[in-house]
């Protein structure tokens, strides 16, 4: 068979050669064992916590390497094309503080590889997919939908393998006079690969991850170009790879099982294999075992999930690093207030089966990152979540900004910060009862009291309440209310003696608690009667006194 008069037959509008893409895109100049990744996502519009997972170890492999992240919008499947998926990707990987250095924006492309949306590409992979047939290496293929799938009910009947692949490859070997006939009637064709691989053979590869692979080699003549013209993924992706000068594939590993085809590929047209990192999946707890994220039963799988509840993204970036590397939580305890770009993040850390998500976790990790922010930062963050979340706390959040730095720097600062939210969704529980429209009496004082006695001291003490009072002076105050009902002050002598008392100090700043918060915990009190002003806390604390003993 004449190759090279096919290629010209199926391409005759061809007329750029490999050899001008490389001139083209040329080679990058950048230090030696500088990485060079990108993020390839598909625009479904469903971003997930999977690709924050792939995107942060690209990011951190290339930056720390000296090298180039870049994002190619993988659009190649049209069926699945959702509108404005591509705004909502590039949207929230910016959100999540991945940066990259290159590749698609929102307003079109940013770097020398461009276009980095592969729908923008099909003249490039024209090219090859040229040079391939003209190579024997690819051929054209008519089948229609019913013989394909007469194919596979003939297969299922012979219990063969499935696919497109040796005697079931009508059109591999067939006559040119065969092949000019079809497209002289304008007959759809998609381009095949000619597979030259057998189920027989095992290939071997080091997948930085996962260590020494084996697979099976790939026999199956898959599609490189639809019939629009159309690449898929695998096709478009090596040679993108190749052009763009990715030096790194960072995927997950459910891309293990067509590697082989892909390693195939790069040898065919002629590249150099990138090397691969192929991350296992992120899985959770279902009762004692372990299962997948699902999309379908999982909500925390997608993105836009930790946005809503309001886990600052720095939290939800360092909680995917604390997965991803086993040491770093080590080194976060040793560097408690280093920036996480200090961490040397490494495949080498990275567990070949996947990562367990712990809600729970992610929690604890929320609560300390937000305890270390200054109260700037949580006024900044947490209005930004209630303005798109919770229109009416933003409201009261913004109406007096220096009341609410107040509120927010309470238990701020200092070695031990308190650690009171993990989200921003928690916080109108934790201080709604700054604002009157969202006060109310939640807890209820402890049987043990009688209700008069608890009335008549939080009576008293809105009489005495001073809230020019230094902290002790403020506290000595309740301590002689509290003495003068038997309330011990000391609480070692309570501890020692607890039947000689009422209770102790605690239990009365307990009831001022309640009366002021409506409820049993709350920040700091002497902080919050100051924020509140004795106008307000004397107010609470006598309706509260007549509330408890109606
Ligand atoms: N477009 C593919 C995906 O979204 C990318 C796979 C890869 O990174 O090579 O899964």
């Amino acid at each position: 068979m004449d190759y090279k008069y096919l290629s010209e037959l199926l391409f005759p509008s061809v007329t750029k050669t490999a050899e001008d893409l490389e001139v083209e895109f040329p080679a990058r100049n950048l230090k030696e064992g500088a990485i060079v990744s990108r993020m390839a996502p598909s625009p479904t519009g469903f971003v997930h916590l999977g690709n924050l997972v792939q995107g942060l170890t690209s990011e951190r492999l290339s930056h720390q390497s000296g090298g180039v992240l870049f994002l190619r919008v993988e659009d190649t499947d049209r069926k699945r094309e959702v509108k404005g998926a591509v705004e909502t990707l590039i949207e929230t990987l910016k959100h999540y503080g991945i940066q990259f250095d290159e590749g698609a924006t929102m307003d079109g492309d940013n770097g020398i590889y461009a276009p980095y949306r592969q729908s923008q590409r099909a003249s490039i992979y024209h090219v090859y997919a040229k040079k391939l047939v003209s190579e024997g290496q690819a051929y054209p293929c008519f089948c229609t939908e019913q013989e394909l799938e007469e194919m596979h009910a003939a297969q299922e009947k012979e219990c063969a393998n499935f696919g497109y692949f040796g005697k079931w490859a009508k059109w591999r070997d067939r006559p040119i006079e065969e092949i000019e006939q079809m497209l002289g009637e304008g007959k759809p064709w998609v381009l095949r690969f000619r597979s030259t691989g057998s189920i027989e053979n095992k290939i071997k590869f080091t997948d930085l991850i996962k260590g020494e692979v084996e697979v099976t080699e790939n026999d199956i003549d898959h599609v490189l170009l639809k019939s629009d013209g159309i690449p898929t993924y695998h096709f478009a992706h090596a040679v993108d790879d190749h052009l763009m000068r990715t030096t790194h594939v960072v995927r997950g590993d459910e891309w293990l099982s067509t590697l082989p085809f892909h390693l195939q590929l790069f040898r065919a047209l002629g590249f150099k294999p990138p090397k691969y990192c192929h991350i296992g999946p992120l899985m959770k707890m279902d009762g004692t075992s372990k299962r997948k994220l699902s999309k379908r039963k999982d909500p925390e799988l997608a993105l836009t999930y930790y946005k809503a509840e309001g886990f600052p993204v720095e939290a939800v970036y360092e909680y995917i690093l604390t997965v991803l590397n086993s040491n770093f939580e080590d080194w976060r305890r040793a560097n408690p207030n280093a920036h996480t770009d200090e961490f040397k993040f490494s495949y080498k850390k990275m567990n070949p089966a996947g990562s367990l998500f712990d809600a729970a976790k992610l929690r604890d990790v929320s609560k300390n990152v937000i305890s270390k922010m200054t109260a700037e930062k949580v006024y900044e963050l947490a209005t930004e979540w209630a303005k798109e979340f919770d229109v009416d706390f933003y409201e009261k959040l913004t109406a007096d900004m220096q009341r609410t730095l107040s509120i927010f720097a309470i238990g701020r600062g200092g070695n031990k910060p308190r650690k009171d939210y993990a989200v921003w969704s928690e916080l109108k529980e934790y201080m709604g009862f700054f604002f009157d429209d969202y006060f109310k009496l939640c807890d209820q004082p402890d049987e043990r009291f009688d209700r008069a006695v608890i009335a008549k001291i939080v009576r008293e003490y809105a009489d005495m309440y001073n809230p020019e009072d230094e902290q002790n002076v403020w506290f000595d105050t309740i301590k002689a209310l509290g003495e003068k009902y038997n309330f011990a002050s000391n609480m070692k002598e309570y501890k020692a003696n607890p039947e000689n008392y009422a209770g102790s100090v605690a239990d009365v700043s307990g009831f001022l608690r309640l009366a002021v918060t409506g409820k049993n915990s709350s920040p700091d009190m002497y902080a919050v009667m100051s924020i509140l002003g004795k106008e307000k806390v004397v107010e609470r604390l006598n309706s509260y006194a007549a509330e408890i003993v109606k």
